[in-house]
């Protein structure tokens, strides 16, 4: 065979299988499968990074997704999961806005082979949920009690000190979680009476906040403060949800609170939203609970693609979350308490946010 005519086939054959490679990548990426990601809202930024994170990384992975945010509208939610179910997906990880609204949508999927991972909300009222992805939320409660309790030297014995409460949004299962939690750490001391509740407003059907809404919980506030807190102070607030802290604060700030002669109660929060990171360099929000959504993000994503493969997930709770049918196996992730005094090494030196970001020096 001449030279040329040689060369000419090996450019041949190596083209060939360059095409065969690329071939076998696309219809490997098709078969790898779509997922829906169904969101509740843009409005915190938290669901926001949720959302984005998954994305990048089912997308890093030749996934091919769809992701969607409901604008806390349980109706959106559930047309977007409808369209996911018509576009085919493989499987959908649904943050939900309200946990007892999906179970007609999620049998739709069922139905068409699809399978549904929960996501940091347990979705209450279905037997076709695989598994469930969220952090120790039962643990964030405590995390902001034990704060409030340290914070004020309650072990020590000091007191009496006056504190008011506010819940999650009573349609979240997370927030009955995050208010037992934070419960078991202040109930002694209110039936001790070390901690008083002015308003006596004390249980979930009293102090809980819809949708998690900022202007709801701030218009509580005023309202607490002006019926209950005339002649005495504040001392402390446990608040469940940073956009609710912030609420809070406008609130307090209204009347006179946070001046030297009348400081800011301690103030609790969860996400580590940016507000309240800034927030809490400036002195105002006293603690934050931040759950690292990255990783979780990473532990929805190891789920499905176990979902898909037709292998059992990696879980380390099969008890704790009872979604009214059946126990929901469950993998959960540390959360971590977050203040002035380790904001710089729990958000800054692990990349979630820079210095410059959150106004430190
Ligand atoms: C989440 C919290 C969040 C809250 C409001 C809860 O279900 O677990 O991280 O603060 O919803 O968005």
């Amino acid at each position: 065979m001449k030279r040329g005519m040689l060369g000419g086939l090996i450019v041949a054959l190596l083209l060939a299988l360059t095409a065969c490679n690329l071939a076998e990548s696309q219809t490997g990426d098709a078969q790898k499968g779509y997922v829906g990601l169904a969101m509740p809202t843009k409005s915190s930024e938290r669901w926001v990074a949720d959302g984005k994170n998954m994305e990048r990384i089912f997308q890093e992975k030749g996934y091919k997704t769809d992701l969607q945010f409901a604008e806390d509208v349980i109706e959106n939610q559930i047309s977007q999961i409808e369209n996911m179910i018509t576009k085919g997906v493989d499987v959908i990880v649904i943050a939900s806005i309200d946990g007892n609204t999906l179970t007609d949508v999620i049998k739709k999927a069922h139905d068409q082979g699809i399978k549904v991972i929960a996501y940091d909300r347990l979705i209450r009222n279905t037997e076709h949920l695989s598994y469930y992805a969220t952090f120790d939320n039962f643990q964030v409660g405590v995390q902001q009690a034990s704060y409030i309790e340290k914070k004020l030297g309650l072990k020590e014995g000091k007191g009496p000190f006056n504190i008011e409460l506010f819940g999650g949004s009573p349609d979240d299962n997370n927030a009955y979680f995050f208010y037992d939690g934070a419960m078991s750490v202040l109930k002694p001391y209110m039936d001790s009476g070390k901690l008083v509740v002015r308003s006596k407003q004390t249980t979930m059907a009293q102090i809980a906040t819809l949708r998690w809404d900022g202007a709801l919980a701030q218009s509580r506030m005023d309202n607490l403060i002006s019926a209950n807190y005339s002649s005495e102070n504040l001392d402390a607030v446990l608040s469940p949800y940073d956009g609710i802290s912030i609420g809070i604060i406008s609130s307090l700030k209204g009347v006179g609170y946070g001046t030297t002669g009348k400081p800011l109660p301690v103030i609790t929060g969860q996400d580590a939203e940016l507000a309240s990171i800034k927030s809490i360099v400036a002195g105002e929000q006293t603690q934050t609970v931040f759950k690292d959504t990255r990783q979780l993000a990473e532990q929805a994503v190891k789920m499905a693609e176990s979902v898909l493969k037709g292998q059992e997930a990696e879980v380390n709770d099969t008890e704790s979350y009872d979604n009214g049918i059946k126990v929901v196996p469950a993998y959960l992730l540390p959360p971590v308490s977050v203040d002035a005094s380790n904001v710089e090494k729990e958000v800054v030196e692990t990349g979630y946010y820079s210095k410059e970001e959150i106004g430190l020096k």
